[in-house]
């Protein structure tokens, strides 16, 4: 099955969704049982998908776990109340005092300092990557290397790790480490994460998959391997979404494949627009040459969604941003991305370089970050044009 078609129909079952069209939602937190032999089956068979009692999750949720798991291919799916806390949850569940894990140095700013305060004081250290790395990263393996932490294409800077490389040569030399990727770029689609050899493929969910920009929940979904104990110890911290939550989570994924088709579309021809454009030195997207591993975009991924950055020939000062980002008619200035909605955001070279302890960075412009939205690409290029021709 196609994943246009598997989005469609999965966890669309008749137990999910007493014959609607889609899951029911399920709020409670108490489940009542008819009988002592009833509750004790529940007791037994919770974590495979019984209704037990609400943290673990209600018919809603089973539903978008069930959906999850088909589009990325996985064994079984943890929800989070954010994409951090999948992340973060995700690292701890493997993890004990004493271990050392390696993460790269464009993972998301926050997931890095999770390692580098949480951890740390832990007694787990963190050894920083370049995101250039392939195999040999063995080199950075000690005797107890737990995770890796991988983020593809790189969280501002968009830069595509040789994962399959990088996995190979791993499991070559210490087969039991745990491979993370946070795969909220692709939502899923653009790449099979378990399928090149990852054993957890994490997603922020307020991303692409809600799509709309009105709530917030992360994924992890697990294989054959790392599920029970993922699992396990999510259900240890309390981490569970509600049941509403849940319901816009799985709404969101009837339209994610041809909402990112067309993220896709506007952002490359944002980023050819924006290559050719004499104020801009260079466009970090990962299907134009110019992005560190595109050869690896090529090789590994389907398609690209919509979110990249570029930086500027010159590095603007304050009045100068303030003329370009003031005023947009249409791009938004705000974090996060991968709502119906473009955004606009900046970053200076040094904010950059202040969570990359190892290789710093190296460019003198201003770097602008664009989320494509659903406009008219014609409208967003007239707004970006405006822009650049205020500075
Ligand atoms: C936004 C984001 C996160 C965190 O997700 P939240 O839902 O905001 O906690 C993690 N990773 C990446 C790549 C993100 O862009």
């Amino acid at each position: 099955m196609k994943d246009e078609t598997k989005i469609i129909n999965s966890g669309r079952n008749i137990q999910f969704t007493h014959r609607a069209i889609n899951p029911i939602v399920q709020r409670t937190s108490s489940i009542i049982f008819n009988s002592i032999a009833q509750k004790k089956h529940a007791a037994k068979n919770y974590k495979n998908g019984e209704l037990f009692y609400g943290r673990y999750g209600t018919l809603s949720h089973f539903s978008l776990q069930k959906s999850m798991i088909e589009l990325e291919n996985g064994s079984g799916c943890m929800l989070f109340p954010c994409g951090t806390a999948a992340i973060t949850h995700t690292i701890f569940a493997f993890i004990t005092y004493g271990d050392h894990i390696l993460i790269t140095e464009s993972a998301y700013a926050p997931t890095q300092n999770f390692c580098r305060f949480l951890l740390n004081k832990m007694n787990v250290h963190t050894t920083w990557f370049h995101s250039s790395i392939s195999n040999n990263i063995t080199n950075l393996i000690q005797h107890n290397t737990k995770l890796i932490i991988l983020e593809s294409p790189g969280s501002i800077t968009m830069e595509v790790q040789d994962i399959p490389t990088l996995i190979q040569a791993t499991r070559k030399k210490k087969p039991d480490i745990i491979i993370l990727l946070d795969n909220t770029w692709s939502s899923g689609v653009f790449l099979k994460a378990l399928d090149i050899g990852v054993d957890i493929s994490i997603q922020s969910g307020t991303k692409y998959i809600i799509g709309h920009s009105d709530g917030m929940m992360g994924t992890a979904v697990s294989n054959a391997r790392c599920w029970n104990t993922l699992q396990e110890q999510s259900y240890l911290m309390g981490q569970t979404i509600d049941a509403d939550t849940a319901y816009i989570a799985a709404r969101g994924l009837r339209t994610l494949y041809v909402r990112l088709k067309q993220h896709e579309k506007t952002g490359l021809h944002l980023a050819q627009w924006l290559n050719n454009h004499p104020k801009v030195d260079r466009v970090n997207h990962p299907a134009l040459p110019s992005c560190q591993g595109h050869k690896y975009f090529i090789r590994d991924f389907t398609g690209s969604s919509g979110l990249f950055s570029f930086i500027l020939k010159k590095r603007l000062t304050d009045k100068q941003l303030s003329n370009f980002l003031d005023n947009m008619k249409y791009f938004k200035m705000a974090y996060s991305w991968g709502g119906f909605e473009s955004l606009i955001t900046t970053m200076q070279i040094e904010e950059l370089n202040s969570i990359r302890p190892i290789n710093k960075l190296n460019f003198t412009g201003t770097l602008i970050r664009i989320h494509a939205g659903l406009e008219h690409q014609e409208d967003l290029i007239q707004d970006l044009s405006d822009g650049l021709n205020r500075i």
